[in-house]
């Protein structure tokens, strides 16, 4: 049972005693499930915007005891600076794994085929990435997990079990979606907030703490991460551990 679902199991009878318990309930009662059900709604609403809290879905955050973390890419592919990020990740014989959009799959499978062609690993990242996508009803996630699904096997020629939510925001539509399809959320451990930095000391500064198990967030549509990727791989290989991919990681 996911963590969402005994959240369910206390709030509904309190709610239902609360309306019509009438005066046959103590004062405290009313009290002291105002403050449950506050608490609840804090739970539901940090378990939907922080992925590591796995409230709906488990998902893969850090894996203990090991000397390996993993690179990962979202958002592409982009011609120009995902291209830019496999030249780097080659000279420093690093495998990543490259959580990618399916539309800009459609529009650029030269690079996913390059991706494919280094050794690197692809996850779906939808179809969209759409600002409304975790509104949408189980239904339509499924179909864009599915439609993206197809065109990362054309590429791959294996079945793909990974998916990484955008934001890393997840509800009960995408966790219904993602276990009817069988799929694996990936989260991550270390956020580098690539998508806002503007220094390279904003960049490498959550990096500097990896440490064996991390999951590194990235973005390889981000020209900061292209100009400072060779540091942080320098920062993993310096503390002794090994960049691998997703797959390699938790299996
Ligand atoms: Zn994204």
């Amino acid at each position: 049972m996911s963590k969402f679902h005994q959240t369910l199991l206390i709030g509904l009878p309190l709610i239902v005693i609360s309306f019509y318990g009438g005066n046959t309930v103590h004062p405290a009662f009313y009290f002291l499930s105002g403050v449950l059900l506050i608490t609840a709604l804090f739970r539901i609403v940090m378990g939907v915007i922080k992925i590591e809290n796995n409230f709906f879905m488990k998902s893969w955050i850090r894996k203990e005891g090991v000397q390996k973390v993993a690179l990962t890419f979202d958002d592409g592919p982009n011609k120009e600076t995902t291209e830019k990020i496999l030249e780097i990740l080659g000279q420093y014989n690093v495998k990543a794994t490259f959580f990618c959009i399916g539309h800009k799959i459609e529009e650029d499978f030269e690079t996913i085929e390059k991706i494919v062609a280094q050794g690197h690993e692809i996850g779906n990242h939808t179809w969209s990435h759409s600002y409304f996508f975790d509104l949408y009803p189980t239904k339509k996630v499924k179909e864009e997990l599915q439609h993206t699904n197809a065109l990362i096997e054309e590429a791959t020629k294996r079945e793909n079990k990974l998916f990484r939510p955008p934001y890393g925001v997840t509800n009960p539509h995408i966790a219904k979606a993602v276990k009817t399809l069988g799929l694996h959320s990936v989260g991550w451990s270390i956020r580098s907030l690539d998508t806002i930095a503007k220094t390279k000391k904003e960049l490498i500064g959550k990096v500097e703490k990896v440490s064996g198990g991390d999951v590194i967030l990235l973005h390889d549509t981000m020209q900061i991460t292209v100009d400072h990727l060779e540091e942080i791989i320098k920062i993993i290989q310096r503390k002794n551990l090994q960049a691998v991919t997703v797959s390699e990681l938790f299996n």
